[in-house]
């Protein structure tokens, strides 16, 4: 039976962080909306030329644009044992529209895992973090940096910075989440998808805690 999971949580939660590693431990093909769009954006393809405009300012890029794209994604030969979906939804609409789309080829949603972080802690997370734009890993000044700074562990690239992971934009982003992507939480938690874990502790701590949830909840 296929299996479909959705990472819930604020920006700098450590969504793409956990689904790196749950998705290599499931076996689950890794969906990240945020990643497919930073691909546009480096290819310069028309949804990448679109999506620039809203993604530089911290705004969401629009429903229908999105949720074209990750039907499109979830349509791949890599999703035949479900997926593990990282940035979408992010809108009460694209969350109707993903139990739509699952509906009509009898899947659903088997499990919510929310990363909680308190507001004041994401800020300062955010805003060092330093990403390999080779492997897509993660990193961060002062709670996960790189052996040599700079410089990707996994593959000697060097590390950017994200053009929305400055200050001013962090912010809007953290604005965008508590109005718009947080009603999800009520809304899963109604279907009785979700569970919450507490994303303060270690990354280790956090993905322990997520496998086991996940184990005990939808039999992973
Ligand atoms: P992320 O890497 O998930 O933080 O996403 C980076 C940016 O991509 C967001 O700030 C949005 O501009 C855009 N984005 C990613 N996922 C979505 C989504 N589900 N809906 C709308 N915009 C998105």
């Amino acid at each position: 039976m296929a299996k479909f999971i959705v990472l819930l949580g604020p920006p700098g939660a450590g969504k793409g962080t956990q689904a790196q590693i749950l998705s290599k431990a499931l076996n689950l093909a890794h969906i990240s909306s945020g990643d497919i769009f930073r691909e546009n954006l480096k290819n310069q393809t028309e949804l990448g030329k679109l999506a620039q405009k809203y993604m530089d300012r911290g705004a969401l890029v629009p429903d229908d644009i999105t949720i074209a794209m990750i039907q499109e994604r979830l349509s791949r030969s890599d999703c035949i044992n479900g997926a593990l979906l990282d940035g979408f939804p992010r809108t009460p609409t694209q969350a109707i529209a993903l139990d739509e789309l699952l509906s009509k080829s009898n899947q659903k949603i088997d499990c919510v895992p929310y990363i909680n972080v308190p507001a004041e802690v994401l800020i300062e997370r955010l805003s060092g973090r330093w990403t390999c734009p080779t492997c897509g890993y993660v990193y961060h000044e002062k709670f996960n940096p790189p052996t040599v700074p700079g410089i990707c562990d996994k593959d000697q690239s060097k590390l950017y910075q994200r053009v929305d992971d400055k200050e001013e934009t962090v912010k809007k982003r953290i604005d965008v989440y508590w109005e718009q992507t947080s009603p999800l939480i009520e809304y899963y938690r109604q279907n009785n998808l979700l569970v919450e874990v507490d994303g303060t502790q270690s990354i280790e701590n956090v993905s322990s805690q997520l496998l086991e949830a996940l184990q005990r909840i939808c039999s992973v």
